[in-house]
């Protein structure tokens, strides 16, 4: 049987499970992921991370186990490999998307995120949240590697309205070792934003993976080129999972080094992550006359200076939801 909710295709037989370890054949039929969660929060937007999103809004955030990618460094491996690893185990929860939704209003959320785990994975499942968010009025966001097939994007680009996609690395080699291709993914950040949805673009600076001025510069070439408003966050990696050995942390040299080729590639927004203090690029600076427009302290708006999402000293539009 085959599954088409991620680009793998994967053609799985009786008994068996796709690549993600979490779509199942079994008496002829496939199992999915659906009316499940493993973790819910209310983050700000802040945390997925989207800044030029609603800035200090929260959304609630919810997400299930498993993925389509095997990243030796996944930071998120606790829930990401269960399925695959045996040495993995996660637990899921009962709950309807109704109860999502209520939860989401009860609480002022003002929007639903599915994060956490790979959402391309539970494409079903998502949609028909996502689908319930929009008629009450909730801004939706997904939080994916952009694996996504055809038909994923099909029944998710309708309902979602912003999207953080993870640009692991800039060459098919690296892809294929994370378990993906790049073009696929290429492919998906520039679906979402030709259909007019608001992305943003995340880089793991992994060290001796994808921290070389070639591989940033062509990051940051590619995102020129597709939109140079489209905010690319570069963030700090820690040792995890099977790259416990090896260095420890991304030096804040590299994500430095990471912002100067950005904005010699023309981008206007670029922010580190995953770093504080005075190295971090985390304000949104107005590209046309230099004002400070958004500060940040980490997760939190310390000043939010845009008017009705235009400069107040120049009067820019400055691309997002404001
Ligand atoms: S979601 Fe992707 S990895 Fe999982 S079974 Fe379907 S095609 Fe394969």
């Amino acid at each position: 049987m085959n599954c088409k909710s991620c680009a793998h295709h994967c053609n799985i037989s009786e008994g068996h499970t796709g690549i993600c370890g979490r779509r199942r054949v079994v008496n002829g039929e496939l199992q999915i992921p659906y009316g499940s969660i493993c973790s819910l929060a209310l983050d700000p937007y802040e945390k997925k991370p989207l800044y030029h999103f609603h800035p200090g809004d929260y959304v609630l955030s919810f997400g299930n186990l498993g993925c389509n990618f095997k990243c030796a460094f996944c930071q998120n491996w606790e829930i990401s490999q269960v399925g695959k690893d045996p040495d993995v185990h996660g637990q899921e929860q009962a709950v309807t998307a109704q109860q999502i939704v209520n939860l989401a209003l009860a609480h002022r959320a003002n929007g639903i995120a599915a994060t956490y785990n790979e959402p391309l994975i539970s494409s079903e499942w998502v949609t028909d949240i996502f689908t319930l968010a929009k008629q009450n009025d909730q801004p939706t966001c997904l939080v994916s590697n952009g694996f996504a097939s055809q038909e994923s994007l099909d029944k998710l680009l309708p309902v979602t309205d912003a999207a953080n996609f993870d640009l692991k690395c800039f060459t098919e080699d690296g892809y294929k070792w994370l378990g993906g291709r790049l073009q696929v993914v290429l492919d998906t950040i520039k679906a979402f934003h030709d259909a007019g949805k608001w992305v943003e673009l995340t880089t793991l600076v992994v060290p001796q993976f994808n921290d070389s001025d070639k591989e940033l510069k062509d990051i940051a070439e590619f995102i020129a080129s597709l939109d140079p408003s489209i905010p690319w966050h570069v963030s700090a990696y820690h040792a995890d999972y099977k790259m416990l050995d090896g260095p420890q942390r991304t030096p804040p040299e590299r994500l430095i080094r990471a912002v100067e080729l950005a904005q010699e590639a023309g981008l206007h927004f670029v922010y580190t992550g995953n770093i504080g203090g005075a190295a971090a690029y985390e304000d949104t600076i107005c590209p046309q006359c230099g004002c400070k427009l958004i500060e940040r302290r980490g997760f939190k708006i310390a000043a939010n200076r845009l008017q009705k999402g235009r400069c107040p000293n120049c009067n820019a539009l400055i691309p997002g939801r404001f």
